[in-house]
């Protein structure tokens, strides 16, 4: 029987960042997917882009994973930020972010086929990919913990993480409980071909059912991250494309001259879910596993990644002290640092939709008022940008740039 350090279920983005982070601290680690490499970078698959704080782009670099991923990432220059009804022409209190006021881009936006290319490709020594194969039972029999496959093989390990989805098949068979609810609203994704060039703008309007984002792609291109309510998505997603592209006009305005959808256009239900804990002896959760937030701030990779550098360095410390790394006490180093933090973003995630998601008029005026105020005080709106780019926080060495 195949015996490893670790075993990931799961090779999404936080699944394979972490096992190439482990398996360059020298670690041996196994991932399993019952998707294969080529069904999930098919373009059809996920037509969702990432927004990667600066600290995520760090530890691409610091993981060789960057190189790979640079030349399809479009650098955020600024983010203008304003509150508007579908009727009601946009607020005089606008929020404008300027990335020259830190030094460095806001983010980078990344088609996600992209970054699951860059993270393949940067499969290093240590790391085997078992795909199609899914995690199907775990058993800790004290001294380590046997993962069985749905390919029959079976591995024996000292810690198994799932990072297998907001669905987590593991969370569940670990018996680990979630806080959550769903929003009213679904995600439509689509991209957009527009006639000027959008210079690294990303836009988030504030419309009553919900954030309309337009994040820039590398060349003439967007991508719509459009919150709908629940009831009225459907219609949307089976529109005629000139039906569409007129209710695109009407909330994606004129500034990028004409523009008009390419290609599919893609719904997801959004859910709020926080995991009742993260660790159990000799395993753990990351990712989305471990909690879900609504994408109005584009954070919830970058938690995913920030477990995934995390756990990574409490594993590593382990190990190099010569610690059991599946050990309870490790363990929960890493689950007092991530879930505190989860918690305050997923509820920050909670308060802004709710705050910025209807047409209340004294909402307006409060949300309009605290948009005006953020925009005149500097040092406030900095705090915004460091926090955007997830430099809040205890930061794991992953997320500075440097090694694990
Ligand atoms: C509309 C929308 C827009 C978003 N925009 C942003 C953004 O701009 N920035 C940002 O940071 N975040 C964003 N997010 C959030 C982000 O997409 C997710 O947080 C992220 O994809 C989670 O990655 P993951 O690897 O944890 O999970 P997943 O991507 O769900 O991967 C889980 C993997 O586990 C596998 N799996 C399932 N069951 C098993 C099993 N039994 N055994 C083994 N493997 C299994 C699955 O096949 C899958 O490959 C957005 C989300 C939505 C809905």
């Amino acid at each position: 029987m195949e015996q490893v350090d670790v075993i990931v279920g799961g090779g999404g983005m936080v699944g394979l960042t972490l096992a190439i982070a482990l398996a360059k601290g020298g670690l041996q680690v196994v991932v399993c997917d019952p998707l294969r490499p080529e069904t999930v970078l098919d373009a059809a698959f996920d037509g969702r882009v990432s927004a990667l704080a600066y600290s995520s782009v760090r530890m691409f670099q610091a993981l060789g994973l960057w190189q790979g991923l640079e030349p399809h990432a479009q650098p955020i220059n600024d983010i203008l930020v304003t509150d508007a009804g579908l009727d009601r022409p946009a607020s005089p209190f606008s929020l404008h972010f300027d990335h020259r006021e830190v030094g460095v881009p806001l983010g980078h936006i990344a088609e996600n086929r992209h970054i699951r290319a860059a993270q393949f490709a940067g499969l290093c020594d240590g790391v085997r990919l078992i795909a199609p194969a899914a995690l199907t039972a775990l058993e800790n029999d004290g001294g380590g913990i046997l993962a069985t496959l749905s390919n029959g093989d079976q591995i024996r390990a000292r810690l198994a993480v799932a990072a297998d989805g907001r669905a987590s098949p593991m969370r569940d068979a670990q018996g680990i409980g979630v806080v959550g609810w769903s929003y009213p609203q679904t995600g439509i994704v689509a991209t957009v071909e527009h006639e000027k060039p959008h210079r690294g703008v990303a836009y988030e309007h504030f419309l009553p059912s919900g954030p309309f984002a337009i994040l820039p792609l590398p060349g003439r291109r967007s991508s719509l991250v459009w919150t709908e309510d629940t009831r009225i998505a459907p219609s949307l997603i089976a529109m005629d494309e000139d039906d569409f592209n007129a209710e695109l006009h009407r909330r994606f305005g004129a500034h990028l001259g004409a523009a008009h959808v390419a290609g599919p256009r893609w719904s997801y239900p959004l859910k709020f879910h926080l995991a009742r804990a993260f660790v159990r002896p000799r395993f753990a959760l990351a990712g989305d596993s471990a909690h879900g937030i609504h994408p109005i701030a584009g954070q919830g990779l970058n938690l995913g990644l920030k477990d995934s550098a995390a756990l990574a360095e409490v594993v590593l410390d382990a190990a190099r002290l010569g610690l059991d790394i599946g050990a309870l006490d490790v363990l929960r180093r890493y689950e007092r640092w991530r879930r505190f933090d989860a918690f305050t973003l997923a509820a920050a995630t909670d308060g802004l939709n709710r705050l910025f998601s209807n047409d209340i008029v004294p909402l307006r005026v409060a949300r309009d008022l605290g948009m005006g105020v953020v925009d005149r005080i500097g040092p406030l709106r900095r705090f915004f940008m460091r926090h955007a780019g997830g430099e809040i926080g205890k930061l794991p060495r992953l997320l500075k740039g440097e090694a694990a």
